[in-house]
């Protein structure tokens, strides 16, 4: 087990004129340093911390990409993604959304999947993905390195929202990339330094803390997730249930926007926030961000550490 105390000090003097391991903290620090040697080691790669997920897609795609390339992007994967990638149309970036189920389209020059996407809970045909002449991106928030290691699968890279199942506490804004290259890493490390777009101490001291606890959350989360998932399927008021069989994510349908908004206002025990992958079970309809991408009924549930029985009946009258 690895015990540190968060460094926070921006600076480390020099050693004899000479610089040591740490200089200055967008360089790299002590409890960053030891936080990615513990997801690298989960992952199977070099991992690199960012000060959100989406700081890290937004790197990954800036070093990466250059104006008039294509990025295949998974269709139906976190709305804020796309979100982003297309903000970068105005820098040249073409954007084109594909069936992951299914291979990526030829001609794009970095492919995006999601690992089951958020909220629609499809998992990526990693393999046909792999087969594809462009370097592959896994966005593996959801699954975790408990389920499943992107790079075993022919993934380059892999992609957390590490505020979500990693950090585990909704205490910590953190991203994470794990690249299966270390050359490749080593210059996304200097990319990142040039940028500044780096994470802090403290969040990746609680990086650290989460990992500890990470399996056993987990999977408590997918026993929870695995009693719930029927009870939904048999329940008359609900139409549709999405879960990629593991985790704690899953997604369902009531009759409407209204039969959604007495849900999520009403649950007690359950949150009505946004976010997924903390301690505390948490639901939210996602039409108020997603508009008609998802059907106006759709739930999406972020199942936590609490009583499954006392989830099913804080649920169960509002359906
Ligand atoms: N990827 C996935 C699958 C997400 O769910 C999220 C956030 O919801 C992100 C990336 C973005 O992460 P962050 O909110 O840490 O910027």
């Amino acid at each position: 087990m690895r015990l540190v105390s968060v460094d926070r000090s921006a600076i480390w003097p020099y050693e004899d004129g000479e610089p040591g391991a740490f200089v200055y903290q967008r360089y790299g620090h002590p409890t960053g340093a030891e936080a990615e040697a513990a997801l690298g080691e989960l992952e199977g790669g070099t991992a690199l911390l960012y000060p959100s997920g989406s700081a890290a897609t937004f790197s990954l795609a800036l070093a990466l990409l250059k104006p008039g390339d294509t990025v295949a992007l998974a269709e139906g994967c976190y709305f804020g993604t796309g979100v982003l990638l297309r903000a970068l149309e105005r820098w040249g970036l073409r954007v084109v959304e594909f069936d992951q189920a299914g291979p990526p389209p030829e001609g794009a020059q970095l492919v995006w999947e999601e690992a089951p996407s958020n909220p629609f809970l499809r998992m990526p045909d990693l393999e046909a993905a792999a087969a594809h002449q462009a370097p592959l991106v896994v966005d593996s928030t959801a699954a975790t390195p408990v389920y499943l290691r992107p790079l075993e699968h022919g993934a380059d890279f892999v992609l957390h929202s590490a505020t979500k199942y990693l950090g585990g506490h909704d205490d910590a804004l953190l991203g994470a990339v794990v690249c299966r290259d270390a050359a490749k890493a080593e210059e996304l490390r200097r990319f990142r330094t040039v940028t500044g777009i780096v994470a802090a101490p403290d969040p990746a001291y609680l990086l650290l803390r989460g990992l500890e606890t990470l399996r056993l959350r987990v999977e408590r989360q997918t026993a929870t997730a695995r009693e719930l998932v029927p009870r939904l399927e048999a329940h008359p008021a609900v139409s549709v249930v999405r879960y990629a069989g593991f985790g704690g994510l899953l997604s369902f349908d009531v009759a409407d926007a209204e039969a959604a908004r007495r849900v999520e206002t009403g649950v007690r025990l359950i949150t009505n926030a946004t976010s997924l992958g903390g301690t505390r079970t948490l639901i939210e309809s996602r039409a108020r961000w997603e508009g008609d991408r998802v059907p106006p009924g759709l739930l999406r549930l972020s199942v936590g550490l609490e009583d499954p029985d006392g989830l099913w009946a804080d649920l169960e009258p509002l359906l």
